[in-house]
């Protein structure tokens, strides 16, 4: 028979007090040895700073779960190899929608963690469904994003009809005609993003874009529109249309007297470049601000190094940008979400 936890520290040696500093001692939040599903190779040799923390360690974990494939080039030939993010591969069609699902919920809930759900049934995130391109996934309308679960999206064909197959629930119409518009324009998008920030309805009321003011906002160099002919809340096909034009075949667009709207390859990178576009407007709100007291203009960053700065972040690195809040929502929802799906290829 099991000793009781009380006994066992007495057997060793704990004295009443000590005992009771480790009986209501703080319990760790989270336990990551039993949030991943899937356990990662462990073939390439591990990072030379993790073995030197852990001589005794032969073959350490892998520094997270979601760190896929050896890496050879960092510090020159003879360098030991070190894990790195990419964007996963898949087995089947059905692996990758189901990898979708799950990041799209963690995007959501990240966008609730920091505030962005705060016009109660506003705000949309689609993610073209990877069987049936000319569908996708969007948020069920009134649903709170910090609690969204893959089984919680919705499947919405390119003419606003609900598909079995996904949560039979209403969708935001105003979200539907938006980013319809933006998935039929723009073959190569696989995910959007729209809420209503604060300082993005200030910053769409001046009428201007981004400007290179910071390392941070060369990401949108030339590359975001502007949409100036708000035609009220979006419940005809044509404001759709309007906002895609505006788009383009940029990243980002600000509307005007509304708000913005992202758009990347992953769901992750989207999420991840609506927090990215929102932070800056906050910036550039905060330095204009500054320099009308001042008497000043900002200083910009030139064209060459502002546009060398935007080409850095491509598909991969967008993603990649994204991974630590995707890391915090899956430890933040104690098992709730797993880190990866079956089905998920790790790559090189
Ligand atoms: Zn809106």
């Amino acid at each position: 028979m099991r000793a009781s936890k009380p006994a066992l520290l007495r057997r060793v040696g704990l004295n009443a007090s000590s005992r009771l500093q480790y009986l209501t001692r703080p319990k760790p939040l989270f336990r990551p040895n039993t949030i991943s599903t899937r356990s990662i190779s462990t073939s390439a040799t591990a990072p030379a700073a993790i073995v030197a923390e852990n001589p005794t360690k032969q073959t350490p974990p892998p520094p997270t779960a979601f760190t896929y494939g050896a890496y050879q080039k960092v510090g020159g030939p003879n360098a030991k190899s070190v894990y790195r993010i990419r964007i996963p591969k898949f087995e089947s069609l059905e692996a990758e929608r189901a990898f979708r699902k799950l990041h799209h919920a963690a995007a959501l809930r990240w966008l609730g963690y920091q505030g962005y759900n705060n016009e109660g049934a506003g705000g949309h995130v689609t993610v073209r469904d990877p069987i049936m391109p000319d569908h996708f996934w969007i948020n069920p309308h009134g649903k709170s994003f910090s609690h969204m679960r893959p089984e919680d999206l919705v499947l919405v064909s390119k003419d606003g009809e609900v598909k079995e197959g996904g949560n039979m629930h209403s969708i935001n119409p105003a979200g539907y005609i938006i980013h319809a518009a933006v998935h039929e324009a723009r073959p190569d998008v696989v995910a959007a993003v729209h809420c209503h920030s604060v300082p993005s309805k200030a910053f769409s009321a001046i009428g201007c874009k981004l400007e290179p003011i910071n390392q941070d906002a060369c990401r949108f160099y030339n590359d975001h529109g502007i949409y100036s002919g708000f035609g009220g809340i979006a419940f005809k096909a044509d404001e759709g249309k309007h906002i895609a034009q505006a788009l383009g075949n940029t990243k980002g667009v600000i509307l005007q007297n509304h708000g913005h709207l992202t758009v990347a390859k992953t769901v992750d990178g989207a999420a991840f470049l609506f927090g990215a576009m929102d932070r800056c407007i906050q910036a550039q709100l905060l330095a204009d601000a500054a320099c009308a007291g001042r008497g000043t203009k900002t200083v910009k960053v030139g064209h060459e190094e502002a546009s060398y700065t935007r080409n850095t972040y491509n598909d991969e690195m967008v993603y990649i940008m994204f991974q630590s809040a995707f890391e915090d929502v899956i430890k933040a929802s104690h098992g709730e979400l797993p880190m990866h799906v079956q089905g998920e290829i790790p790559r090189e």
